[in-house]
């Protein structure tokens, strides 16, 4: 008795529910799960990943019997090993009419899992104890099934005439996933393979049985077969297995609970928080705040066609007014860049296509309300399904503006709201529209945290602007917060810690004085030039693009413009701005600068800044496509306006430099180079800069030969990165391989700098990395001259410039340059240590 508890420590009785009767197969899982969260075996959280898996994969495992189990990047919810058991003698729904009567939930750790398969794929093989088991009144029954079927007798195991053995390299052994893909082989083969792992042995098409041989990483297995063609069959058996190795280490890489390295406040009581992405900087505490989803399921009410016609038309009218306060309400509060978002939101409530599919539904005898919220939905899908991430983040924005809509329709569906948000709340959400975060108050709201979303969505982007700590896509772990519960967010390190002890709120508090004191002293001497400790002065410029920036920037302690995108007077416009428009833009900035300098980029479209009124050809890889320069050499209708543009706007003063994005060729430098010569002659303007980015590894690596061209080089890191490393920037799961503090990025920084030196020419650096004040002490080092960036950053990247001496940042950057990854770049960072 005592081996047959100690077989069983994976399940206890308390874990083994019997005649329990279900109405659908969520509340079972969910059941199960609960089981294991009282045996402490699994976090709550697991239940979900548990639904989650289901609805990859189906864990129907045959005669009755199901297998739930949760997703493998959650094993970090697992706390050890064990299953729980449920016995729904009446059966719940499972699939395809078919009833689960014994529900075995698995919470399992790598190969652990495979040791319980094997128990429970032997109970099928015993349809007479599978039948008992399915209405027994005996827990110990249950028990004693798996104990006593586990020590049945391995049948004689016997290969068929040609073998090969293989060494199953899996890290989580022979699962059902792998399992299933070898069954398809051996099904597809029409041929019949023996698998034999020790004295277990099973036909290849029979998952229950190749789950029953209980493979191990490690363990070798024997394949057999008759079949004329054995040697070549078996051969094809090897390769599929082998084929599947990659993806297996990869998931189970994927599921090792990394530790986050934690720079800055860490609770002392040794808590661990809910990981996510930082998506805004901060640290607060606060009071959670659940969101509801709000509009949930609309309801189909049809009505009169004329009236339910006028109802939309009014809620239309209505939103596009209150769109207007909202902009109005966003530019005071929060700035015009940031209100443009809902102008852009508005003008999609213009687009035919949306109203005559509403309409239509309606026509087709739908309620309003319903056909609204059915038309938006249909557009807002595609949207998200195309593959362009710019139109996929539009999706949102039209789902924001359409609930608007919906709302006018029937102020049932008005979205939950923030009305009763207390002080110091911290909201948790599944996501976040734009028009949630900017109705936000930063003086009641201390954090947002969001399930989903990413940390470059416009909802990001506000919460920066705002100043809220902020964490995206930290999973549905979040949803484990209750309302009121308190709560601390750091936004430095994208974390959320529930409960912190009395202690751990202090030290915060304390670690946020400390943070708004240091904050306060950098903000009080923005206007400072950024004069290392040994004399050494670094420019210190803006990115900005509109006039109307000019004096947020000015004040922030910006030296001049680094960088203005022109290619945002294309897309914030619905049509292309013409010479006229961009003279009187250059014009203002200029005078808004008062003799500072500004670099006007030359048009950078294509890649992600896809203009929808310029109607260019779409591409399969608009990255590597006609952007930047390449487009305007392609489209002088274009690059002739915007040049004349600038040297109009020169003739009436000011310090304007030109920058050509995107430059891989001294012809491509030469001929934009002639091409503006002739319009400064034509209008009799005066010499003006003229320099290019480099940005594509072709340019850093030519930088010698390029700089005579040229009068000055701007490195933009963002690209410079992305064509670096080969990793698409706007791609959420490459994020960590695409970092700008790479060795490989530093080093083509170096190289630049080394090939304008040469020539004497000027470098400046307005790619994101220059904001950062670890990244700008590098480039520092590297010997740029100039640093361009968000206004907001000026104040810290200064004040990290003057307390250091620019021959220990030169040190520093070469230490850099030997660094073998990234990580070991930051981890020189002191101010993190
Ligand atoms: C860059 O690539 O670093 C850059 C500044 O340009 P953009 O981000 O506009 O492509
Ligand atoms: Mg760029």
């Amino acid at each position: 008795m005592a081996a047959a508890s100690e077989k069983t420590a994976i399940l206890s009785e308390n874990a083994i529910l019997l005649n329990a009767d279900f109405s659908d197969k969520e509340s079972a899982i969910l059941a199960a799960a609960q089981l294991l969260v009282d045996e402490g075996a699994i976090e709550p959280a697991y239940g979900k990943s548990m639904l989650a898996r289901e609805k990859v994969a189906n864990t129907w495992l045959g005669s009755g019997v199901v297998i739930p189990h949760g997703m493998v990047e959650d094993r970090n919810l697992v706390n050890r090993d064990a299953i729980s058991v449920i016995q729904v003698p009446n059966g719940v729904d499972w699939q395809n009419g078919e009833k689960a009567k014994l529900i075995f939930a698995i919470a399992a750790n790598s190969d652990g899992h495979i040791e319980i398969l094997k128990r429970l794929t032997r109970l099928l093989s015993h349809p007479d104890a599978l039948q008992k088991l399915e209405t027994t009144g005996d827990k110990s029954a249950i028990m004693a099934a798996l104990v006593e079927n586990d020590d049945a007798p391995e049948s004689e195991a016997a290969d068929l005439q040609v073998t090969k053995e293989w060494v199953l390299d899996y890290p989580s052994g022979l699962h059902a996933r792998p399992a299933s893909i070898w069954v398809e082989f051996a099904k597809k083969s029409g041929q019949k393979i023996l698998v034999r792992n020790g004295n277990s042995q099973a036909d290849m098409t029979s998952l229950a049985g190749l789950l029953q041989l209980g493979g191990k990483n490690g363990d070798t297995l024997v394949f057999s077969t008759d079949a004329e063609n054995g040697e070549e069959l078996l051969g094809e058996a090897v390769l599929m297995a082998r084929k599947i190795t990659l993806s297996e280490k990869e998931a189970a890489e994927k599921a090792e609970v990394k530790p986050k390295k934690i720079y800055g406040f860490r609770p002392p009581s040794g808590k661990t928080g809910i990981d996510g992405l930082s998506a805004s900087p901060g640290l607060s505490v606060g009071t959670i705040f659940i969101l509801e989803n709000g509009a949930g399921e609309v309801e189909d009410k049809p009505g009169k066609l004329s009236e339910d016609a006028a109802r939309l038309e009014n809620a239309l009218g209505r939103t596009k007014d209150k769109m207007k306060a909202i902009v109005d309400d966003v530019t005071r509060r929060i700035g015009a860049s940031d209100a443009a978002i809902f102008k852009a939101q508005a003008t999609l409530l213009d687009d035919d296509n949306l109203i005559s599919s509403a309409c239509h539904l309606m026509a087709e005898g739908h309620g309003v309300a319903w056909s609204w919220n059915k038309a938006v939905e249909e557009a807002a899908n595609a949207l998200q399904h195309m593959d362009n991430p710019l139109l996929a983040a539009r999706a949102v924005d039209l789902r924001d503006v359409g609930g608007r809509v919906l709302a006018e329709i029937d102020p049932l569906y008005a979205k939950g709201s923030f009305e009763n948000i207390g002080e110091g709340a911290i909201i948790v959400a599944e996501d976040l529209t734009p028009s949630d975060t900017a109705n936000l108050n930063p003086e009641k709201v201390h954090g947002l945290i969001t399930a989903s979303g990413g940390p470059t969505s416009h909802t990001a982007i506000l919460a920066r602007t705002l100043g809220i700590p902020a964490l995206v896509a930290a999973g549905n772990k979040v949803f484990e917060a209750k309302n009121g519960e308190s709560a601390i967010v750091d936004g430095y390190n994208g974390i959320l810690y529930l409960s912190p002890t009395k202690e751990d709120v202090e030290a915060a508090q304390k670690q946020i004085v400390k943070l708004a004191e240091e904050r306060e002293k950098e903000v009080a001497e923005r206007a400072k030039p950024a004069k290392t400790t040994d004399g050494h002065i670094i420019d210190i410029a803006a990115n900005i693009n509109r006039p109307d920036q000019v004096a947020f920037a000015l004040d922030e302690g910006a030296e001049g413009v680094g960088l203005m995108r022109t290619e945002f007077l294309f897309l914030e416009s619905t049509e292309t701005p013409d010479e006229e428009t961009q003279y009187k833009v250059y014009r203002d900035m200029l005078s808004a600068l008062g003799g500072k300098s500004l670099i006007i980029r030359a048009l950078d479209i294509g890649g992600d800044k896809q203009v929808a009124h310029l109607d260019l050809p779409k591409e399969d890889n608009p990255f590597l496509g006609v952007r930047g320069a390449r487009l305007l050499l392609r489209r002088k209708d274009l690059l002739v306006p915007q040049l004349r543009a600038i040297y109009r706007a020169a003739k009436e003063g000011g310090d304007p430099w030109i920058m050509f994005p995107m430059i891989m060729s001294v012809n491509e430098i030469k001929e934009l180079k002639t091409l503006a010569e002739e319009i400064r002659k034509d209008l009799a303007a005066p010499v003006l800069k003229i320099g290019i980015m480099i940005e594509v590894p072709a340019a850093a690596i030519m930088a010698d030969i390029f700089a005579p061209h040229v009068d000055f080089f701007s490195i933009g890191t963002n690209d410079l990165t992305q064509y670096t490393m080969a990793v698409d920037r706007q791609n959420p799961d490459l994020a960590a391989e695409a970092d700008s503090l790479d060795p490989a990025v530093l080093r083509m920084v170096e190289r630049t700098v080394s090939g304008a030196e040469k020539a004497g020419k000027w470098v400046g650096v307005c790619g994101g990395i220059a904001g950062d004040p670890f990244g700008a002490m590098l480039l520092s080092g590297l010997g740029v001259n100039e640093l361009s960036m968000t206004p907001r950053d000026i104040a810290t990247v200064k004040a990290r410039l003057r307390a250091k001496s620019l021959a220990d940042m030169r040190k520093l950057a070469n230490k850099a340059l030997q660094c073998e990854t990234a990580e070991e770049v930051r981890a020189l960072d002191e101010a993190k240590s």
